[in-house]
């Protein structure tokens, strides 16, 4: 044999002995679960909640979650009320996916309270993954959906005290994304997660939380995961979809979270000054989270129970 041939067979039974398939994992069945990022987590698991008694499926469970904080105007990361651009825009990003593998997202949307609902409708009614601006609004508007501005009082008065300091270059300050993940009855998972994204950002940007595999991954034979935090670090290591992948490759959730935060510490000579947090459920109802720093809150309902949890920072 030549020797890249013998290394390709090697490798390819070094990972196939590794990897974990939907027959190693045994499904958690009735007893179903949610987990979503953040304090904002325990309303939309309610929410979330109501809709599984009532006969919802992870996707319909995933998207009333996430539509809590994005009518609140108190959730100043999320929806109306979310802090705007520089220019004083709030525009917004969402992402929905289901059980069959199936994805619909929307990055850059304005006037529109429920950006992941119209991220659902590209799922549902569109051949396509991804609409953006103008488009996703237009498509939005095609759908249904009211158009509103998003930019409340206290979110004006924030943006205008941020620009009498004309900071050059804003920090991340803000990482409070929700992303909500389910699984039902019938062990199926799904997800969706919904955002603002950096306050005070560049007119344009868009982070991790619409990307497919970054903001949040469904892979409904292994688990799911979901991101919060600096959208462009998660991009770059397509996050969630890591985070699933290592699942899959044996890692329990928590590791694999952990593992997937690892890689970005690592290109930051071990000390970012920035906060990313990972959530995630395998499909046996094992859950996991990790952050970079300082703590973070998730919110786990099971059963009877819906709760906050802190975590600590891995630096
Ligand atoms: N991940 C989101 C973004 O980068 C926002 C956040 O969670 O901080 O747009």
């Amino acid at each position: 044999m030549r020797r890249r041939d013998f290394l390709k067979t090697s490798i390819g039974l070094a990972v196939s002995s590794t990897l974990i398939s939907s027959e190693n994992i045994k499904t958690n069945m009735n007893n179903s679960l949610i987990l979503s990022t953040w304090d904002h987590g325990l309303p939309a698991n309610e929410a979330g909640l109501k809709v599984l008694e009532n006969g919802g499926n992870a996707m319909d469970a995933a998207e009333a979650g996430a539509k809590v904080p994005e009518a609140d105007p108190t959730s100043t990361s999320v929806g109306f009320g979310g802090l705007p651009d520089e220019q004083g825009n709030v525009t917004l990003d969402a992402c929905v996916m289901d059980s069959n593998g199936n994805a619909g997202s929307v990055a850059f949307l304005q006037n529109i309270k429920h950006p992941v609902s119209v991220a659902r409708k590209v799922m549902e009614e569109t051949k396509h993954v991804m609409l953006v601006g103008e488009g996703a609004r237009q498509f939005a508007v095609s759908q249904g959906f009211e158009e509103m501005d998003l930019l409340t009082d206290e979110s004006k008065k924030a943006w205008e005290e941020w620009k009498k300091k004309r900071r050059e270059m804003t920090p991340h300050e803000t990482h409070d994304t929700i992303s909500v993940l389910v699984q039902d009855k019938n062990g199926d998972l799904a997800g969706a997660c919904t955002t603002s994204g950096w306050a005070y950002k560049l007119h344009g940007r868009v982070g991790d939380s619409p990307i497919i595999g970054a903001g949040l991954f469904v892979d409904n034979e292994i688990g799911c995961a979901a991101a919060t935090g600096l959208g462009e670090e998660v991009i770059k290591t397509t996050g969630s979809f890591l985070v699933v992948e290592l699942m899959r490759q044996g890692y329990d959730p928590t590791a694999a979270c952990e593992e997937a935060l690892n890689r970005i510490i690592k290109a930051h000579n071990g000390n970012p000054d920035f906060q990313i947090a990972y959530i995630a459920i395998r499909k046996d109802g094992e859950i996991g989270s990790a952050c970079i720093k300082g703590s973070f809150d998730y919110a786990l309902a099971r059963g009877e129970e819906n709760k906050l949890h802190k975590i600590k920072g891995m630096i």
